[in-house]
């Protein structure tokens, strides 16, 4: 074992939500869309399958780009796509964060940044939340070694956002580039992707995976200024979205008709589910994602874990028991169709 690498060797490795597979189940513990994909994609596929895969694909996946600068009213040049966004950090981490060098994330937030810094062999400093989930100056400050900051916003587990203002602010006091994890953001009523223009050292990601129902197709991108799009394409993988996978993708970005109705359907039972878990008795986060944090400041809520899973229905239990300010346990819920989340409530009344 001594030829691994230290750094990986002590690393716990990234735990993904689990993924059971084949039966049936109400899976809402990662935040997948609960709605089929626009029916449109079928086709997208079988022609690009027809157009043969003996050649590699385009490595910049243009087809894509045109599209989401078209979308987002910018120039292609500030697009790269990823192999799912986590590829899109996997990238990001490389280029800017080297060995002992510093990654800053709140906490709670998503785990996996902390894997990334450990990949690299660098040191992460989580700032934590306050009790409300809001950011404290200590997330803006400079410090030594510090070479990147990652914010999910929405964050996740909380659902809660942080504004545009004070993201500029953030971005202004940093001495290093800002990336906003906007794999949420569809779900929330703004983002920030306009930003990387009055900001250079904003980055903002996204995923295909929660609002466009395509989390098995593995699809991202990164927005950002094109002198860091140019240093982004010497660190990702030649060919790291296969030709499928990039008229997919593209196909569902122009597809606003399915995108538009989703969205709706999705904030509407968010609402619902809400009120109904605050009235079964849990305290709950205003979200602006697709799943909704829930706590209590008494229940065992792994025991409700464990008899919903018993019951083939998967939600998330979550711990951060280092958070100073707030208190860590926690179900996260992800949104689901309005038949399921009627099932789930339904359990979770007859438990109490
Ligand atoms: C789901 C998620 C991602 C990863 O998305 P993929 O595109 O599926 O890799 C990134 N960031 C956050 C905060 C997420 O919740």
């Amino acid at each position: 074992m001594s030829v691994v690498r230290t750094n990986i060797l002590e690393m716990p490795g990234y735990v993904p939500g689990e993924q059971p597979q084949g039966g049936t189940f109400i899976k809402i513990n990662t935040n997948e869309c609960p709605y089929p994909p626009s029916p449109r994609l079928e086709r997208a596929c079988f022609e690009a399958l027809k157009k043969g895969l003996n050649r590699y694909p385009d490595p910049m996946g243009t087809q894509f780009r045109n599209e989401a600068a078209k979308l987002f009213d910018l120039p292609v040049d500030y697009f790269m796509v990823g192999n799912g966004s986590d590829d899109i950090l996997t990238i990001l981490t490389r280029t800017f964060v080297g060995e002992g060098e510093v990654l800053r994330l709140p906490y709670p937030s998503y785990i996996l940044y902390k894997s990334l810094a450990q990949l690299q062999g660098a040191q992460s400093e989580e700032i934590h939340f306050d009790e409300n989930w809001r950011l404290t100056p200590k997330f803006s400050e400079a410090a030594p070694n510090l070479k990147l900051a990652y914010l999910p916003n929405p964050n996740s587990p909380s659902g809660t956002v942080v504004s545009r203002e004070e993201i500029l602010a953030i971005a202004e006091a940093l001495p290093c580039p800002l990336v906003i994890d906007e794999a949420y953001a569809d779900f929330s009523d703004f983002n920030c992707v306009d930003l990387v223009l009055q900001n250079k050292n904003i980055i903002v990601t996204r995923t295909l995976s929660k609002s466009y129902g395509l989390a098995g197709l593995r699809f991202g991108f990164v927005v950002a200024h094109p002198d860091w799009i140019a240093q982004f394409i010497k660190v990702k993988d030649s060919y790291n979205c296969d030709a499928l996978s990039i008229a997919v993708a593209t196909e569902a970005l122009k597809d606003r008709e399915w995108f538009n109705s989703t969205i709706a359907k999705i904030k509407n039972t968010r609402a619902r589910m809400d009120s109904e878990l605050r009235e079964i008795g849990f305290e709950t986060t205003p979200s602006h994602a697709n799943f909704i944090w829930c706590t209590h400041p008494e229940w065992d809520l792994k025991r409700i874990y464990l008899e919903l899973k018993s019951q083939n229905i998967f939600v998330r239990y979550m711990v951060y028991d280092q958070w100073s300010l707030g208190n860590g346990a926690g179900l996260r819920i992800s949104v689901g169709s309005d038949p399921e989340m009627d099932v789930v409530l339904e359990r979770i009344r007859e438990f109490f």
